[in-house]
């Protein structure tokens, strides 16, 4: 039996990870959310945690009314802000930390579960492309774990298991193309976060979903698969496969191709990465390649989804670049998503971050934080 913690467990990724857990069995030692006392307040009460984290203060008196209804409940402790987080992270006897909050905020508790020797399974991308170094270097010295939980590097991770890794010659990353793949940048001017929420094949949070219409999300998975698999640029090809079937799939030095297919379910990829290596039921469906009859591939389209070319750009250059362009990205997203910018000002701002804005060496979590807050300033000034 696995004892997990979860933080970000009443999102997307936390709450089909729970019914992962619920089928298995596992013993969850700490949950944590940003505001939604209700709902972590219900998985507590199933799950029985030793701890909760709330993000928000001013949500935790709710969160402890809530708790204190059921002698069950009573007992559990309630923490907040960014130190409960850390403190969840480095709670002893935790199999593997589960860290699907979303943004960069939630790279302070992966290098602080890493300090702690605990091994992660990754959905935050953010982490990674915001301080990916200081991630792998952390995790490599203290010989811990980073287990994908975004699909593409699911499949990756699973197609490079049994293999040479000197021998990889490149990987291949697929992308849906989003809501809005074909269109031009007169069709996508008037575009509303209600079209840009309508995910053809997964449905997800609001921030990842509005990053798939962009191809953001494609740029910070081009930036993860660098850093968790180690390669250059040059290495990756991205193909946009609209029927997200292949999830990613590896070349070797021999031309073959191996790839990973599945239905798009991200139960497929948590349960994988909080069971390593272990195949066991999954609750989704199986594929049926007749049903889906035909696959396609083709070329993304970078000049007019500026963002996953503004993310090469970024990573080429290197230092605190990526983090800037994150931080500037979970701006825009914010103020679209409130109607305050239109769809192609997102790629209008995170662009301007390359122009405008000096990146720095990265040597410590201070420089990331700084950089963070540097382009999320400027990204205010722009809106
Ligand atoms: P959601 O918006 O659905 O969920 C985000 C979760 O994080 C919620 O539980 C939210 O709490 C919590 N949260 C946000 N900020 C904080 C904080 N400061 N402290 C504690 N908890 C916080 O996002 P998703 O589940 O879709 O995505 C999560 C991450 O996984 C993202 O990085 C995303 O890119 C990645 N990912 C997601 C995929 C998906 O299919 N959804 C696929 C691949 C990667 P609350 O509910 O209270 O707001
Ligand atoms: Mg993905």
């Amino acid at each position: 039996m696995k004892t997990v913690s979860v933080l970000g467990s009443t999102g997307s990724i936390g709450t089909q990870a729970l019914e992962v857990a619920r089928l298995h069995n596992f013993k969850v030692r700490a949950l944590a959310a940003h505001s939604n006392a209700a709902l972590l307040a219900q998985q507590a009460k199933e799950f029985l945690p030793g701890c909760v984290c709330i993000f928000r203060e001013e949500k935790a008196g709710e969160l402890r009314e809530l708790l204190s209804r059921d002698a069950d409940t009573a007992g559990i402790e309630v923490l907040t802000g960014m130190e409960g987080l850390n403190r969840i992270a480095s709670l002893d006897g935790v199999d593997i930390m589960l860290n699907s909050v979303v943004g960069m905020v939630g790279l302070e508790p992966t290098l602080t579960a890493i300090e702690h020797g605990t091994d992660i399974a990754l959905a935050n991308k953010e982490t990674l492309v915001a301080g990916g170094d200081l991630v792998m270097k952390a995790a490599a010295e203290r010989g811990v774990n980073i287990y994908p939980v975004d699909s593409e590097h699911s499949a990756i991770f699973q197609c490079l298991r049994g293999n040479k890794r000197s021998q990889l010659k490149k990987i291949i990353l697929t992308a849906s193309g989003g809501p809005f793949y074909g269109k031009t940048r007169a069709e996508l001017e008037n575009m509303t976060a209600a079209q840009a929420l309508k995910h053809p094949n997964w449905s997800m949070g609001r921030k990842i979903t509005i990053d798939s219409a962009t191809l953001m999300n494609k740029g910070l998975e081009f930036i993860e698969a660098m850093h968790l698999f180690g390669v250059s640029p040059e290495q990756i090809e991205i193909v946009v496969h609209k029927q997200s079937i292949i999830h990613s799939a590896v070349e070797y030095d021999d031309c073959a191709v191996i790839a990973q297919l599945g239905v798009p379910d991200m139960k497929i990829p948590i349960q994988y990465a909080l069971l390593y290596p272990e195949r066991v039921e999954c609750p989704t469906k199986p594929l049926s390649l007749t049903d889906i009859g035909t696959l396609t591939f083709s070329k993304p389209d970078t000049e007019t989804f500026e963002c996953l070319a503004a993310c090469i750009r970024a990573i080429t250059v290197g230092g605190t670049m990526p983090a800037m362009v994150n931080g500037a990205n979970e701006v825009a997203v914010a103020a679209f998503l409130e109607g305050k910018i239109g769809f192609l000002d997102i790629g209008r701002i995170v662009s301007g971050v390359l122009n405008d804005l000096d990146p720095a060496p990265v040597t410590c979590l201070q420089d990331v934080l700084e950089a963070d807050r540097a382009a999320r300033e400027y990204a205010n000034t722009r809106l």
